[in-house]
């Protein structure tokens, strides 16, 4: 074994640590992970063999997919975006994708429950087409631009994710159960004024986030944050959901160029479950 030639020397959190000839300081900085035993981040692109990059996906994150076939058929490209935001978000922020789903339709290109991601796998297939609508889109100031379509469409359903982890967490502390998150929900894709009881737990949780979203408005100098939302975003104007999702995609596509209105929610809502923050 011959030796490596050492070309230069850096730090890497307080460690002397050697650059060796033909590398990058980001090859430096996954083998001194590795070597502390901290997995380094995986960059799906980096495959050359489809198959072996689901199998590796599917099992760093012990997730079930469902409708295997219908992802193989997706673009290697657009593959790797959606599993290096998957992975990425849920380290970031502790959400977990337990599964994923294949379907197919002419209008949507992705949806989320709690736990679960449905991709439109005959829009993840056709990459020209996906890059070309979210690009349009964006024009349009439907969306927020976004480095192509699957990472603007996966981190828009990962904003859901983190703001059901955070509905979820307000519902535990009031004790709720799934009728008074359906409740809640319902305001939350309808506003206005709900009309629970006073006191009740749907009336707690709500509380809770209407404030949120009113200290949102106060800084925003906004009379609703929907609309604010929608005349940015337009898709964001559709309810809270949606708001938030679209301030979350804004916020982790484009950092500190983000809107401000996207960036005022994602402090609110999404910062908080950031790790290290
Ligand atoms: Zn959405």
């Amino acid at each position: 074994m011959s030796e490596r030639e050492i070309e230069r020397w850096v730090t890497i959190r307080g460690h002397r640590v050697p650059i060796y000839k033909g590398e990058t300081e980001e090859d430096v900085h996954n083998r001194f992970l590795e070597s502390i035993g901290e997995s380094s981040k995986k960059d799906y692109s980096k495959y050359d063999d489809k198959k072996k990059m689901i199998d590796d996906f599917t099992q760093t994150n012990q997730m079930f997919i469902n409708g295997r076939g219908d992802l193989e058929k997706c673009n290697m490209r657009v593959l790797a975006d959606t599993f290096n935001t998957i992975e990425s978000v849920s380290n970031e922020y502790g959400v977990r994708v337990s599964d994923i789903h294949s379907f197919v339709s002419l209008t949507d290109n992705a949806y989320v429950s709690e736990s679960s991601l449905y991709l439109n796998t005959d829009l993840f297939s056709r990459e020209e087409l996906l890059n070309r609508s979210y690009r349009e889109d964006a024009a349009n100031r439907y969306h927020p631009k976004a480095p192509n379509g699957a990472i603007g469409v996966v981190s828009h359903e990962l904003g859901h994710m983190i703001f059901y982890k955070h509905i979820d967490n307000i519902l535990e502390k009031y004790d709720g159960t799934d009728t008074t998150f359906e409740k809640v929900h319902d305001w939350l894709t309808e506003g206005g004024t709900p009309d629970f009881a006073e006191g009740s737990k749907a009336y707690n949780v709500y509380k809770e986030l209407d404030s949120q979203f009113k200290k949102i408005e106060k800084k925003l100098n906004s009379k609703n944050i929907v609309e604010t939302m929608g005349s940015t975003y337009k898709y964001g104007g559709k309810n809270y959901h949606e708001t938030v999702a679209e301030a979350f995609c804004d916020v982790y596509c484009n950092g500190n160029n983000a809107a401000e209105v996207s960036k005022v929610v994602y402090d609110e809502i999404c910062k908080p479950y950031k790790k290290g923050k």
